[in-house]
């Protein structure tokens, strides 16, 4: 099987398990720069799947590497923001948000659990590509100046 059918492969064995992650994202909004425990979560799958994050930068960041063969070869590096909006959800849905006045209504549950899954897969199959990726789990997307500065 080739990479790219392997990597299909996982993804939709993953699927329902990132969905779910996605779905506490949601329920669990954090505005920018309080995502703790956003950032807790996120080193907590991490660890899970076998990676060390490295955590705290700009208090609630995290960058995670997956070395692959020839780790110096190249670094590519994929970032994911965590924080939510203060807004009011009125969404009726079972993965609401729990944090009366904040709400994931510009994706970022979306990005960071997507980023999640994207590491399981890329770190099971570290073996079979060359060089590092570089995961960032990026604070602060929604505030000038952010996390990403
Ligand atoms: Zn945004």
């Amino acid at each position: 099987m080739d990479l790219i059918t392997k990597i299909k492969t996982l993804a939709k064995d993953q699927s329902a398990k990132i969905l779910a992650m996605r779905h506490h994202l949601h329920s669990q909004p954090e505005l920018s720069f309080q995502e703790f425990e956003t950032s807790k979560y996120v080193a907590e799958t991490l660890r899970s799947f076998g990676l060390q994050p490295q955590t705290g930068i700009a208090n609630t960041g995290l960058v995670a590497l997956i070395e692959g063969r020839n780790p110096s070869a190249k670094v590519i590096a994929l970032r994911a923001d965590m924080d939510a909006l203060p807004i009011v959800e009125a969404n009726d849905v079972p993965y609401k948000s729990k944090n009366p006045g904040v709400m994931h209504a510009c994706g970022h549950d979306v990005h960071t659990s997507s980023l999640l899954g994207t590491a399981n897969i890329l770190y099971q199959l570290r073996h079979e590509f060359e060089g590092t990726v570089k995961l960032i789990f990026q604070p602060g997307e929604e505030k000038a100046p952010g996390g990403a500065s």
